[in-house]
């Protein structure tokens, strides 16, 4: 199971610190959790985003994090896959978004993100590619593999992720998409938590398209709101199954 984005044991701060320490680097094998409130913009949006909340098991409660700290909201992201199908108008509304900026490649991080990724190129009918995850004990770096460097060289590619929430893999498979060549042409995401999808877009003067956004809030337990008012903490391992 991966965990979503919530920050890292080490850190204090939730997802609006460093995007390069609290990103999805800790997260592709540990537990499915993080936390947020709706905001939806348009009736459009609101539907995407009660389905896509829907397809992730989005709970509410009062919930433990991996870092320690405490969150509202509980998403599963790996089923989100399970059944390729059942994303298909999802998938279909974030490509015809995405079409608009005259893609012609979509390129997603390992592993949530390339798998929308090939499925809205599949969709498109246009070039897939992905970057994978590179660890080391200083760094975690993705990185397009050689044999696929060459096909996105002097082409628009969309750089997508399931749920960007640091950004952190979205910026360094940008970056290299760019060192590869290619033309970065927009960030996708099916749900964008809290303000970093935001900030990342802006800076590199790209459209972000998403479906769904939640503003997000991290609390450590001792200011916890929801522990203040002396709501019991939630275990959905227990219920649902979602964690690993
Ligand atoms: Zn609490």
């Amino acid at each position: 199971m991966r965990v979503l984005r919530c920050s890292p044991p080490h850190e204090t701060h939730g997802f609006r610190g460093d995007p390069e320490s609290a990103a999805r680097a800790h997260s592709d094998h540990l537990a499915t959790r993080c936390l947020g409130r709706v905001s939806g913009r348009t009736s459009r949006v609101a539907s995407s985003q009660e389905e896509l909340l829907g397809l992730l098991s989005a709970r509410k409660g009062h919930f433990l994090l991996e870092s320690g700290q405490h969150g509202d909201l509980w998403l599963a992201l790996d089923p989100l896959f399970l059944r390729p199908r059942r994303l298909g108008p999802l998938v279909g509304d974030l490509a015809r978004r995405l079409s608009r900026h005259g893609v012609e490649g979509v390129c997603g991080p390992l592993v949530g993100g390339a798998f929308l990724a090939e499925l809205i190129a599949a969709d498109l009918d246009v070039e897939f590619s992905y970057a994978e995850r590179l660890a080391t004990p200083q760094r975690v770096d993705y990185r397009i593999p050689n044999a696929l460097r060459g096909s996105v060289r002097g082409r628009r590619v969309a750089i997508v992720d399931d749920v960007i929430y640091a950004g952190s893999a979205v910026l360094k498979t940008l970056t290299d998409l760019r060192d590869c060549g290619a033309v970065p042409a927009g960030v996708g995401a099916l749900l964008v938590l809290g303000s970093a999808a935001q900030r990342l877009a802006a800076d590199e003067a790209l459209p972000l398209e998403r479906l769904a956004s939640l503003t997000s809030d991290l609390w450590a337990p001792e200011v916890c709101p929801l522990c203040a008012a002396q709501v019991p903490l939630d275990h959905p391992a227990a219920g649902a199954g979602t964690n690993g």
